[in-house]
């Protein structure tokens, strides 16, 4: 069965790599096995693990929307924050590109 699952809102940090520069937007993420942590196999293997959807979030954070994005990978890091106790849920800025 598949239950309502609760969202929890996150700061999401996204670096573009080649510049350095990085956007937060806030978004609500669905959680995993508990309210206050969210999924983040989205992040690591899911559809958000692609720069496709990294850039649209990228660009939405400073107010543009971008109309054609190309899958790839590592042009993009992320690192998901919880907005009230600024405890890291996950993290790939320390990675190596
Ligand atoms: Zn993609």
């Amino acid at each position: 069965m598949i239950e309502e699952g609760k969202q929890i809102k996150t700061n999401v940090y996204i670096r573009k790599n080649n510049t350095k520069e990085i956007r937060k937007i806030e978004m609500n993420l669905y959680g995993f096995d508990s309210d206050t942590c969210p999924e983040t196999w989205i992040w690591e293997e899911g559809n958000y693990s692609c720069d496709c959807n990294r850039e649209i979030f990228f660009e939405r954070a400073a107010g543009f929307e971008v109309e054609e994005v190309e899958c790839s990978h590592f042009k993009y890091s992320i690192k998901l924050e919880d907005p009230k106790t600024g405890n890291i849920f996950y993290n790939e800025f320390d990675e190596e590109i």
